[in-house]
């Protein structure tokens, strides 16, 4: 996907182009590049999906817009946007009433409906730990993924028998609705409802698929996520997803990936946050400290009259990047001094003559009650509530 191009520089449009002008662009493509004038040519087919693809987003407004602020990302399930939009070529049914009788009567139209198509693409979701989204697992997953059915060769019918040619729309698979609207006569063109636009009926279904030609089980996938993944992604796993039509190719498995909390980190993109205490001692004086990364323990070397709430980035301690895991995020500790709520009487004392050497803020007196050196020192000390809270019984 990385190396998809943008959709404004595939039409040879600028990203300031209008409706009108898309479609010219489009046009222009798809006549060049369509699969009826190039029989055979791979290449063309690919210019043409891509013209195809890049025009179905940019002339659908909600689309374009998800697609201006997320690039492709929008649309391959992350990256924060919208995302779940899968490009379907079955849906291009829109797109080609755009030609009109380019190609001589709608060719186009009933290509459509026996060429071969891809499969439908499927969809599961998985859960995985903070840390196996962070450097990459490999996950065993279940689908039901479903094959052509042995019995009737993927017919739907039961053997010795065929599917007929559909009367409803004879064998075309599409009915033509005309319709009487404010701007004259519309023919609309569907889907046939009573061979879903396949153009056969099963008289007499095959017993092991009941007519859908298909048998479903439940299969082990190996998926590997890759590091740095993040929740709401999706892999994609090709031709694990429905069978192609008329010979076309499967569709692919998207899973979806759900990332379990970490106690201790939270995560924004590829960077990672968390707190870590540190005691007043240690604040005080400077000195290491034990920080929990998700590689493990790390010392850390802090600064004498490190403050509480101290922000401290650890570099490279993040996630990887989904590009190149050898590309990391960075760590940021908050730290914070850590108030012991028990103490012992020694501690109790220590702290007492602690607290009379830096000018009795306790205010319960003392020989050596030096005000004078320490006002400035002492303001954020919240004199009168801790003489209370702490000594007052
Ligand atoms: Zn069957
Ligand atoms: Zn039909």
């Amino acid at each position: 996907m990385a190396d998809k191009r943008d959709y404004y520089e595939v039409l040879g449009v600028d990203r300031n182009a209008d409706d009108a002008a898309l479609k010219r662009a489009y046009r222009q493509l798809a006549k060049k590049y369509h699969p009826d004038t190039n029989p055979g040519d791979a290449e063309a087919e690919a210019k043409f999906k891509e013209a195809s693809e890049a025009y179905a987003v940019l002339s659908d407004a909600e689309k374009r817009r998800q697609y201006d602020q997320f690039g492709h990302a929008a649309f391959e399930g992350g990256g924060g946007g919208a995302g779940g939009f899968e490009f379907n070529f079955g849906d291009m049914g829109d797109i080609f009433d755009i030609f009109g009788d380019l190609f001589g009567g709608g060719s186009s139209r009933r290509r459509a409906s026996n060429a071969p198509m891809k499969g439908a693409n499927l969809r599961t979701a998985v859960r995985i730990k903070f840390e196996e989204a962070v450097f990459g697992y490999e996950k065993e997953i279940e689908v039901n993924i479903k094959d052509s059915c042995p019995k009737c060769n993927g017919t739907g019918a039961k053997p010795g028998t065929s599917p007929v040619t559909c009367s409803k729309c004879g064998g075309k698979g599409r009915v033509i609705y005309t319709q009487q609207s404010l701007f004259g006569m519309i023919r609309n063109e569907q889907a046939c409802p009573d061979c879903s636009g396949t153009g056969k009926v099963i008289k007499e279904k095959c017993s092991d698929c009941y007519g859908t030609g298909y048998i479903s089980t439940r299969k082990k996938i190996n998926v590997a996520i890759p590091a740095g993944i993040d929740s709401g992604q999706s892999i994609r796993i090709k031709d694990k997803g429905e069978p192609g039509v008329n010979g076309g190719p499967r569709g692919d498995l998207l899973v979806e990936v759900i990332v379990e909390r970490h106690p201790i980190f939270q995560r924004q993109e590829y960077n990672l946050y968390s707190t870590a205490p540190i005691s007043f001692a240690q604040a005080a004086l400077g000195g290491d400290v034990k920080i929990t990364t998700i590689d493990g323990e790390v010392l850390f070397t802090i600064k004498p009259g490190t403050q509480t709430d101290t922000k401290i980035r650890l570099k490279g301690k993040g996630v990887p990047s989904l590009r190149n895991k050898n590309v990391r995020g960075d760590h940021y500790v908050t730290l914070v001094v850590d108030v012991p709520d028990k103490l012992t009487k020694e501690q109790k004392e220590a702290l007492l003559e602690f607290d009379r050497l830096m000018g009795d803020t306790l205010g319960i007196g003392g020989d050596n009650a030096d005000n004078e050196d320490s006002d400035n020192k002492d303001d954020k000390d919240d004199k009168p509530k801790k003489k209370k809270g702490l000594f007052g019984k």
